[in-house]
């Protein structure tokens, strides 16, 4: 049941035939891991958090630097050499008391992801490098817990939600790159344009909420944004046969 305060406070989404004060109970038990702080999960915890979610956990080792800024909308100018993810507990803390936050200063690995996913409903990946897209992919698929993954540079991106064993994993997409590409340090800066982040960390909340709810989402397909042409494309994806996830 929602109190009052809660019926207030998400009274506008609530008022969505799709979302409705059933949808609001749903979405306030969702516990969700977080991977990654930076440009793809400052909007996806700002809004996920504001949404109301039950649980927040976050993972991240890195500490805000100037050139953070741009586009990891969390943080400002006097949070320079704090750690990420307590500045981000004490903007999301504020931002929804009724969200857990657990934050974790870790180096995100096999390990730290797998130590922190127990009794999680979704595994989000916010990270810069492909390794970790991959590694979160697996840990998804070994543990059955639904994923979201977007990958960003420039003005494009990519999301795809992943239902495991059920829809086409972020392998079965992207098999075809080449180890020395999934390993390239990520120590080599990408071009970002810092709002093309801002709206795939957005849309990877929109399919965490979705994908809850049992609306239509991204499984079985890879959504391609072209944010210098605007364009939104999405394409079919199938479970490839000789994957990790068949
Ligand atoms: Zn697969």
């Amino acid at each position: 049941m929602l109190t009052e305060e809660q019926k207030i406070r998400y009274s506008r989404q609530i008022l969505s035939p799709s979302f409705g004060e059933k949808g609001q109970e749903i979405i306030s038990k969702v516990k969700v891991l977080q991977i990654g702080a930076g440009g793809l999960g400052s909007p996806f915890s700002l809004y996920l958090v504001a949404s109301g979610i039950g649980e927040l956990t976050i993972i991240d080792n890195d500490v805000v630097s100037i050139s953070n800024l741009q586009r990891q909308i969390l943080y400002n100018e006097t949070q320079i050499g704090r750690n990420k993810v307590e500045m981000a507990k004490d903007v999301l803390s504020k931002l929804n008391h009724n969200v857990k936050i657990n934050i974790f200063k870790e180096h995100v690995d096999d390990n730290s992801i797998k130590k922190h996913l127990r009794n999680h409903d979704f595994i989000v990946d916010c990270s810069d490098n492909l390794r970790t897209k991959f590694l979160v992919n697996q840990v998804a698929v070994d543990y059955n817990i639904r994923c979201v993954i977007s990958g960003i540079k420039d003005f494009f991106g990519q999301i795809m939600t992943i239902n495991p064993k059920k829809s086409a994993c972020y392998q079965c997409v992207f098999s075809k790159l080449e180890d020395n590409e999934i390993e390239k340090p990520s120590s080599t800066p990408l071009p970002v344009i810092g709002i093309t982040p801002g709206i795939l960390g957005t849309m990877e909340a929109l399919e965490v909420i979705k994908t809850a709810l049992g609306l239509p989402n991204l499984e079985n397909k890879l959504l391609m944004v072209n944010l210098l042409e605007i364009s939104f494309n999405v394409i079919d994806v199938a479970r490839a046969s000789s994957c990790i996830c068949s």
